[in-house]
């Protein structure tokens, strides 16, 4: 018998089993979106389902396939959907998808359900996908949904020591962290073998950073797709943000979650 904890490797009667003994499930949503030239369109993919797994083998869990489309990227925060390669749903398509795939999740059986939103284009959609199928499945004995969108705020920022080693001195926000030192470390730590290192470069924020122009100027982005520092990344920096982050996810889930 298979002791995967990957749904898609799983059969029926162990889902029926894992339900039965009211396991965690673990949904991440991602998208596919340019991550500079060292770094393939499915980060986004990829460092939730490498953490979900962390997750799912601390917590006896089990990991849904990814919802690998998601909300179009943008300027100032992933460059944009002019970048060849990224692809995005729109927002009322993303809601009523989580919606879809919750509601099911629900009227199988599943009572302690975790969604892990990798992408901050997704948030409001993913919450609203959510809020509507815990609405139309009514009142439903034992179920909790935990929705996190900030890994950050989990592992790294409440912890100063571990964000100076990531960032030294000249860290300038999360919001310029696209493709860059967090993204590019965590990916050589997780998948060393999707990471093209000799390709990595330094790049900057998109200008204007602090508003929004419509038609979205496609120059404004850095054109190599990278908002900051990629060339001060490490396996050693991404190994300890692959462990924070899971520690501070898996503190989450023995909360709600009590056994
Ligand atoms: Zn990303
Ligand atoms: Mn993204």
């Amino acid at each position: 018998m298979s002791s995967s904890l990957r749904m898609m490797e799983m059969t029926w009667p162990e889902i029926e089993e894992a339900i039965h003994h009211n396991r965690i499930l673990i949904f991440c949503v991602g998208t596919i979106e340019q991550h500079g030239p060292h770094l393939p369109l499915g980060v986004d993919e990829y460092l939730p389902m490498a953490i979900a797994e962390r997750i799912a083998n601390q917590v006896h869990g089990i990991v849904a396939p990814c919802m690998t489309y998601g909300y179009k990227s943008l300027l100032r925060s992933g460059g944009g959907p002019h970048f060849k390669g990224s692809i995005g749903i729109r927002g009322v398509t993303l809601i009523e998808v989580v919606k879809d795939i919750i509601e099911q999740f629900i009227s199988q059986g599943w009572r302690r359900i975790v969604v892990l939103d990798w992408h901050l284009e997704n948030v409001p959609f993913v919450y609203e996908g959510i809020d509507e199928a815990v609405k139309s499945e009514g009142q439903v004995d034992g179920l909790k949904i935990l929705r996190i969108d900030n890994p950050n705020g989990l592992g790294v920022s409440s912890d100063p020591e571990l964000e100076k080693f990531l960032f030294g001195t000249d860290f300038p926000g999360w919001a310029v962290e696209h493709a860059a030192i967090w993204e590019t470390s965590a990916m050589m730590a997780a998948h060393p073998d999707l990471v093209h290192d000799s390709r990595i470069v330094d790049g900057q924020p998109p200008q204007p950073f602090d508003y929004d122009v419509f038609p979205v100027p496609e120059d404004a982005a850095p054109e190599s797709g990278v908002f900051w520092k990629a060339t001060l990344a490490s396996r050693e920096k991404g190994e300890r943000i692959l462990a924070a982050v899971t520690k501070g996810i898996v503190n989450v889930i023995r909360t709600e979650f009590p056994v």
